[in-house]
């Protein structure tokens, strides 16, 4: 069996990151998200293990000196961090995982894993994006302030990334993401490891006459 993917999806808050998630696994088969571990509060509407592996700072510093994360980082004043043995297994399975990460998270994934494909979400414009950030109606004016200029720090790294999804229309930005993942899973190395008897017997008599 081969190897899985590793995809990275980051983008600034609001940029509707976690949505098109969700509807991108409901219509493709074979992918996961990998559920973070923080030390943030749960928000009204989340779920301890769904979501996040909610856990304390004293939890999570104990996993940090356990060499648990395969990439952690300090994001909104909170610890978050993907768990190394979780995204293995996935992957070793065959099953293509997602990580939604920050650019701090990504680079340390990118450089123990170059093969990893890693995409970035963009708002259509700064006033959708403050739109977005105030709709959630959980924040309030400050923390709206905080989180636009967190917002536009987070995406002045887009450039790090592979491929570039701008959020406009929910459904073409789903569009594109499940394109692109079609397209990775055509790669020549992933085909051609999946279908070894069939290549050796379509060549076999080629190879006789090279
Ligand atoms: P939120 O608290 O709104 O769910 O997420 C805040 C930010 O933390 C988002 O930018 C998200 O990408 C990032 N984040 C979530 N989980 C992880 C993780 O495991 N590692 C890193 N580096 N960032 C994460």
């Amino acid at each position: 069996m081969s190897q899985g993917t590793l995809y990275i999806i980051s983008a600034p808050s609001g940029a509707g990151k976690t949505s098109l998630v969700r509807e991108l696994i409901a219509a493709t088969s074979h992918i996961g998200v990998s559920v973070s571990h923080t030390t943030r509060q749960m928000r009204p509407g989340e779920t301890d293990g769904i979501n996040y592996h909610f856990v304390d700072e004293a939890a999570f510093e104990a996993m940090i000196q356990r060499g648990e994360f395969f990439e952690h980082a300090w994001v909104f004043d909170r610890h978050y961090g993907t768990s190394r043995l979780e995204v293995e297994k996935r992957l070793a399975h065959g099953e293509d995982v997602i990580l939604e990460i920050d650019w701090q998270g990504a680079r340390q994934v990118r450089s123990q894993m170059p093969q990893a494909v890693s995409i970035f979400i963009l708002p259509p414009s700064r006033e959708a994006l403050r739109e977005r950030l105030s709709n959630r109606g959980q924040d309030d004016a400050a923390t709206i302030d905080r989180r636009m200029r967190d917002a536009v720090s987070e995406m002045s790294h887009f450039d790090e990334y592979d491929y570039l999804v701008i959020n406009d229309d929910f459904a073409t930005a789903v569009d594109e993401l499940k394109g692109l993942i079609s397209a990775e899973r055509l790669r020549m190395a992933r085909v051609q490891a999946a279908n070894q008897g069939l290549i050796g017997e379509l060549l076999s008599e080629v190879e006789g006459l090279r």
